[in-house]
């Protein structure tokens, strides 16, 4: 299979000025990434499961040049896939948000996840990322035409961070889009670029993540995942309000540390709450629970609740009455 991209670092990418117009910087991760190689990689595309990139758009394709593609990442590791089920429920509502058909139903979703884990080791570390695009455009040139969705399953090795690793956070200018500006109700590929950016600007400034705001400047969530405080032993979290993924991770960690009797409050949160914090820490499907460790210059240390956070979602993915819908083998 032809590598799409260089196999070497291709320079730097100038992209102008942040929104608060205040320096340049420069698209790093770009470089990073045409520098990566492809992990091993096995995709159920057009009715059989081919090994590497496959190639599943054309020139012509619609999702291509406008956009209309919806994706969702689940996970396996130590032979659980948790909550694979409500991954795929959601990639289906994800495409009717978009204005595709979900074509796959749920169970011939995760029928295909357990085939193609398979291909792996029994523990190996994988994303699992299934995916629906339109093919053409439907009534008018920027509308995706339904009947014309097609799809795909891509499952690749993906290590999963080690529990000690810990975030360091900033506050980005980049600010998430209200629900009347993006098509914020789908997991959708077209979001993306606006976190890239953030993403990018806290990198370039030595941050592993950053905090996005809403419109209205509130605590909407990380580049790329949920975000959690505790405060004399209450977690806080933002209230879901429509501007953030209100994460599958991030649910089920609110249920399971209810069961444990922490209180937990989901609300308007704003970034000086978090600077004023005694612990911080993440949630999303890539890493499951990880520690935040320093926010701009404050140091922290992965705390109590963090722990018992962790410590309940894995035991969720490995207990047996989570894993009808999650063993891998
Ligand atoms: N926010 C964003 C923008 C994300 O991309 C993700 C990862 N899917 C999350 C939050 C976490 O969501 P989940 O727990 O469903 O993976």
């Amino acid at each position: 299979m032809p590598r799409v991209f260089p196999t070497k670092p291709v320079g730097w990418l100038r992209l102008g000025t942040s929104p608060d117009g205040r320096k340049n910087f420069r698209l790093r991760r770009w470089a990073v990434m045409a520098a990566t190689p492809w992990s091993r990689t096995w995709t159920f595309f057009d009715g059989a499961w081919h090994e590497g990139n496959v190639p599943i758009m054309g020139a012509r394709t619609h999702a291509a040049w406008a956009g209309t593609s919806v994706f969702d990442g689940a996970r396996a590791f130590e032979g659980v896939m948790p909550d694979l089920d409500l991954h795929c429920a959601r990639v289906n509502r994800s495409a009717q948000k978009m204005m595709l058909a979900p074509v796959v139903t749920v169970d011939e979703w995760i029928g295909l996840a357990k085939e193609g884990v398979s291909k792996f080791g029994a523990k190996a570390e994988l994303y699992l990322r299934p995916f629906y695009w339109a093919e053409a455009a439907g009534f008018s040139s920027v509308v995706p035409g339904a009947d014309t969705t097609r799809w795909c399953l891509c499952i690749y090795e993906a290590p999963m961070a080690p529990p000690t690793n810990g975030l360091s956070i900033t506050l980005s200018p980049y600010r998430r889009p209200t629900p009347d500006s993006a098509p914020l109700e789908a997991k959708a590929g077209c979001l993306y670029p606006n976190n890239a950016l953030a993403m990018a600007e806290a990198h370039d400034r030595g941050f592993d993540n950053c905090v996005m705001l809403d419109q209205q400047g509130f605590v909407a969530e990380l580049g790329i995942a949920n975000l959690f405080m505790a405060k004399d032993g209450v977690v806080f979290t933002p209230v879901p309000n429509g501007t953030f993924l209100d994460g599958i991770t991030r649910q089920r960690v609110i249920k399971l540390l209810r069961e444990e009797g922490v209180e937990i409050v989901e609300t308007s949160l704003g970034y000086a709450d978090f600077v004023a914090a005694e612990e911080i820490f993440t949630t999303g499907n890539l890493h499951k629970v990880q520690p935040v460790v320093r926010i701009d210059d404050r140091l922290l240390q992965p705390g109590r609740i963090f722990r018992k956070a962790r410590e309940a979602y894995w035991a969720y993915a490995h207990a047996p009455t989570s894993k009808a819908a999650s063993e891998t083998a």
